[in-house]
């Protein structure tokens, strides 16, 4: 890895500090600067499964990266592990950057790492990604807001802490409030989403897509009406991680990709 010098003047990574970096959604085109600049800074790497392998490759030939992510069934480190691991490191004077896929601060558990390092008075950074629900969908030809189709998104996990539908989503306001929705973590009950979106009053033929392994290059499509979603999601094999989307700006997809380039 090259260590010269940033067109930008960027801020030191001090020994003793945790940066709290946010890899975006797979394409290491996708790095922010001052991702790309911890990465080749820091001693250690604390990431988990969805940081791309192509983006750990630009890590300093001496830093020690640390896996904490589910890996071939085997749980992942408990959240308090994670940042007891962070905390120690950084108080051992270490450059510490825990990587996390897209953004640090959406659906990601950053929230959490931040609030026990300023508990622990270690000094961080939080440099923000970006985030799958939106970097993934352009990938796919999906703009996230249209003028005349939406003013106004909503992401939402799939996933709550307990690994059922959160219990405490207002089915009515995300079926009849918001033009598009955006779900993390959406494919385990998906079929559940699309029966209470359905259920509270959206229409079962809003145009929806899902999105796999977005701006990588295994990424995968699939477009069905709402309620046939689920069921074009298993023909087409399609696994996590996903985003899915429902809204009419996924009809927009057909134009667009035309346009794009690969
Ligand atoms: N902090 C991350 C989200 C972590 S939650 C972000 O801002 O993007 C994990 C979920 O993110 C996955 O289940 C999936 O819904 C979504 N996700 C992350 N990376 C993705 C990718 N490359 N393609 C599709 N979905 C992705």
């Amino acid at each position: 890895m090259s260590r010269s010098p940033s067109p930008v003047a960027l801020p030191v990574f001090e020994p003793g500090t945790v940066w709290l970096v946010g890899a975006g959604p797979g394409d290491p085109g996708l790095l922010t600067l001052l991702a790309a600049h911890a990465l080749g800074q820091a001693d250690d790497i604390v990431h988990d499964a969805l940081v791309d392998e192509r983006i750990l490759a630009l890590a300093a030939p001496d830093a020690v990266l640390h896996f904490v992510g589910k890996r071939g069934g085997v749980p992942s480190p408990k959240q308090s592990e994670i940042t007891a691991r962070l905390i120690d490191l950084a108080r051992a004077g270490r450059r510490v950057l825990r990587l996390k896929g897209g953004d640090p601060f959406v659906f990601g558990r950053g929230a959490e790492e931040a609030l026990a390092l300023a508990e622990a008075a270690v000094p961080f950074r939080v440099v923000p990604g970006v985030t799958a629900g939106v970097g993934g969908l352009a990938y796919a030809g999906i703009p996230a807001t249209a003028r005349d189709t939406n003013s106004a998104v909503t992401f939402v996990t799939g996933h709550g802490a307990d690994g059922a539908l959160p219990g405490g989503l207002d089915w009515d306001a995300l079926a009849k409030g918001s033009p598009v929705l955006v779900f993390y973590m959406g494919l385990k009950h998906l079929p559940q989403i699309v029966e209470r979106l359905i259920a509270a009053g959206r229409d079962p033929m809003t145009p929806a897509a899902a999105v796999a392994n977005a701006t990588t290059r295994a990424q995968q499509v699939v477009t069905a009406p709402l309620v046939e979603l689920s069921a074009a999601l298993a023909a087409a094999g399609l696994k996590p991680p996903a985003i899915v989307v429902v809204g009419e700006v996924v009809d927009l997809r057909t134009v667009i990709l035309a346009g794009m380039t690969a």
